[in-house]
């Protein structure tokens, strides 16, 4: 790989803010190496002792918060109450969470054979070496130093390779893990661009991958050569569904909030809105009013939004709105860069008429736009909502519990909210992830602490006897045995049989 130099600006300025080089693959390869010195003397500590060191890990990242919300709005362009609000508070709930439940989801597990009484079986949890985490620029703190958190719980060493528009969050969280008492080069931060996290993925034991669909298929082929395990966190285009009898000023709260949040840059985000029809002109006022109200401008003044954080996602959206008003789609607020900005601000915007004709309503959009479509019934909006490639998040509003029920079982992601949003990611005993093209495996809840380890079964004898029924000999006996036994355990129905001859059942 040639070295080269990355520039991270500040989209809402432009300005340079910093100059990086790029790690060859030897850098990738000896972060690894060190990395797997670490995680030998790690996984010898208990998990109490890798709670402390992350408990003063965080007291580190709470003294220096200020520089870290200053780095995080520089590299992102997003409101500084978000860095606070959002990554800074993700990243401490996280610590405090797995130091806290990383013994409990990783317990031994005291198994008990249903046939072989005489063994005893324990399923122990081990943690894999290195980790790799591959990560988006979308939330630079919480998608890599808040990702290796139940890594690190688990005994491994950490590699991150940040996104290449949004390295410095995660640089300055990793400076201050050397600091906090970790085995040095535990926690490690490369960077580069896509090449440096393929040289990663050739190198660790285990890839955490979060981004969009078509990076995370790559991903996967690479890490297939080496059968190394990956989750993939990818895209998605969440629905939102709203119901004549919900409470239509918390839904259209909560679709501003959750459409507009960190510039619609988030997994998550509410991409296109199902309105039943006797409310729908209702909701859509309410929405573009709420809408209109909101502030944007640069991440240091009071605003709801900030820049978005790459142009090329920026043109994007600009694309995918010119292709939605080519094909019919109307803009009633919005819908276009916003004037004299000098960053990448594309203002808040709300569409209506569109179909699923439209890129708007079947692409991944990741910017600040809110489609809007009429139907019918709550059969059509599950419909629609159901017919997408992605299926990680989406929610529903109704007052009808019954029917949201049964909405949340008919829906095809990987979360359903009913009467809210988003609010599932900062819930860490939920698991999360998608389901389709949004992703494999889960983050958070117990497989968001055991993905990081391999298991391993033991099996321990208990009575000593000098040989077992079934080692050699083979003997014409103990044919017939076998014989005799098979039909015994597994023909259906003999235990009923013989309690009760007319009913049947199933054997074991
Ligand atoms: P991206 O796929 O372009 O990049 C993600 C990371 O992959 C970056 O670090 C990039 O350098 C790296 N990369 C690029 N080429 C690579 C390759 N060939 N092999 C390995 N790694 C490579 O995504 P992005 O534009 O940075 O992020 C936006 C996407 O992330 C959106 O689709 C969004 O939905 C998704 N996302 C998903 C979740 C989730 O939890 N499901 C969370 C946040 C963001």
């Amino acid at each position: 790989m040639e070295k080269g130099l990355i520039e991270v600006r500040n989209p809402a300025t432009s300005e340079k803010i910093a100059e990086l080089a790029v790690a060859s693959a030897e850098e990738v390869a000896r972060a690894v190496r060190q990395a797997r010195k670490a995680q030998a003397l790690w996984q010898e500590k208990s998990f109490a002792e890798r709670a402390k060191v992350l408990h003063s890990f965080r007291d580190l990242l709470i003294d220096h918060q200020d520089e870290i919300a200053e780095t995080l709005t520089a590299e992102t362009g997003k409101p500084l109450a978000e860095a606070y609000g959002n990554e800074l508070f993700y990243v401490y709930d996280a610590i405090g969470f797995w130091a806290k439940n990383a013994a409990k989801y990783l317990k031994p597990e005291h198994l008990r054979p249903h046939l072989l009484k005489t063994k005893k079986v324990v399923s122990r949890y081990d943690p894999l070496g290195v980790v790799g985490i591959i990560s988006p620029w979308n939330f630079p703190l919480v998608l890599t130093v808040g990702e290796a958190i139940p890594a690190l719980m688990a005994g491994n060493a950490v590699v991150i390779k940040p996104s290449e528009l949004t390295p410095l969050s995660a640089l300055h969280g990793a400076k201050l893990a050397g600091e906090a008492g970790f085995p040095a080069d535990l926690l490690q931060v490369i960077v580069g661009l896509g090449e440096t996290a393929e040289c990663l993925i050739d190198q660790a034991d285990m890839i955490s991958f979060t981004g969009s669909v078509v990076t995370g298929k790559k991903v996967l082929r690479r890490a297939a050569e080496r059968l190394i395990p990956v989750t993939l966190e990818l895209g998605s285009k969440d629905p939102m569904i709203v119901l004549k009898d919900a409470y239509l000023e918390r839904a259209a709260n909560a679709c501003v909030w959750g459409a507009l949040m960190n510039s619609g840059q988030v997994c998550t985000s509410i991409e296109r809105v199902y309105v039943e029809e006797a409310v729908y002109q209702k909701f859509v006022e309410m929405v573009v009013g709420k809408v209109n109200s909101l502030r944007q401008g640069r991440s240091h003044d009071e605003v709801e939004l900030g820049s978005m954080t790459s142009e090329a996602q920026l043109i994007k959206v600009e694309s995918q709105v010119e292709e939605a008003l080519r094909r019919g789609a109307r803009i009633l607020t919005g819908g276009r860069r916003k004037p004299g900005a000098q960053g990448f601000f594309y203002e808040p915007t709300v569409m209506v008429d569109v179909s699923h004709e439209m890129q708007i309503m079947r692409e991944e959009t990741f910017g600040p736009v809110i489609p809007i479509m009429k139907v019918k019934d709550r059969e059509e909006a599950l419909r629609l909502a159901n017919d997408s490639r992605y299926g990680l998040d989406s929610s529903v509003f109704t007052q009808d519990k019954k029917t949201a029920w049964e909405i949340a079982e008919q829906m095809a992601a990987g979360a359903v909210c009913i009467n809210d949003t988003l609010v599932n990611f900062i819930i860490p005993e939920a698991p999360m992830g998608g389901i389709k093209e949004s992703g494999l495996g889960r983050r958070h809840g117990a497989e968001g602490i055991r993905k990081y380890c391999r298991q391993k079964t033991v099996v321990m004898d208990r009575l000593g006897l000098k040989s077992e029924l079934s080692w050699f000999p083979m003997t014409q006996r103990k044919r017939d045995f076998f014989r005799r036994a098979l039909r015994l355990l597994y023909r259906s129905g003999w235990k009923n049989k013989l309690a009760n001859p007319n009913r049947t059942r199933q054997g074991y």
